[in-house]
């Protein structure tokens, strides 16, 4: 067993967080919470945002230009919802800090959680290399951050393409 347990996408623990009112349930995560191994945290609700909530992508780059001010997170209806995006995301890296998580098992392709790729923007399916806002400011705080089933996501298709979480 691990010192410290690990970070966990809510939405692959079972609980279902996503935009669509849905979880992304995978059976190790729910065990790991289970058995006190991982910790489970949504960035999108922790942000403020409600469940179901539109769709929402990074416009202008990835989750690491998000946090630079370079690039925006809009739904498919042209909110810009960056700042709750930030604000959960920060909240997220200050309990996995708090519990001393090193790693994170993330959702794949989400704008908060994906790890490599992440949707391009258009709301069209479309996927380009980068991380989630989630992902990159827990890289920048030095956790290391995987998508779940694979390592750092760089192929452009998978089960969960089509569907942003
Ligand atoms: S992928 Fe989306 S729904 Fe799942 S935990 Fe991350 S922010 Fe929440």
């Amino acid at each position: 067993m691990a010192a410290h347990p690990f970070l966990v996408s809510s939405c692959l623990a079972g609980i279902p967080c996503r935009y669509d009112g849905n979880a992304r349930p995978d059976a190790e995560i729910i065990a790991a919470v289970e058995n006190g191994h991982a910790v489970p945290a949504c960035a999108e609700q922790l942000g403020g945002l409600p469940t179901p909530r539109p769709a929402a992508e990074i416009r202008g780059g990835d989750g690491s230009d998000v946090l630079r001010g370079t690039a925006a997170v809009i739904t498919d209806q042209g909110e810009d919802v960056t700042a709750e995006f930030i604000a959960g995301a920060e909240k997220v890296t200050e309990l996995a800090l708090a519990h001393g998580i090193t790693e994170a098992v993330l959702q794949a392709r989400s704008p908060s959680c994906g790890c490599g790729v992440v949707y391009d923007g258009s709301h069209s399916g479309e996927l380009t290399r980068g991380d989630g806002v989630l992902a990159a400011m827990l890289t920048q705080r030095g956790i290391t951050v995987r998508a779940v089933r694979g390592n750092r996501d760089t192929s452009t298709a998978d089960e969960n393409a089509g569907s942003p979480a």
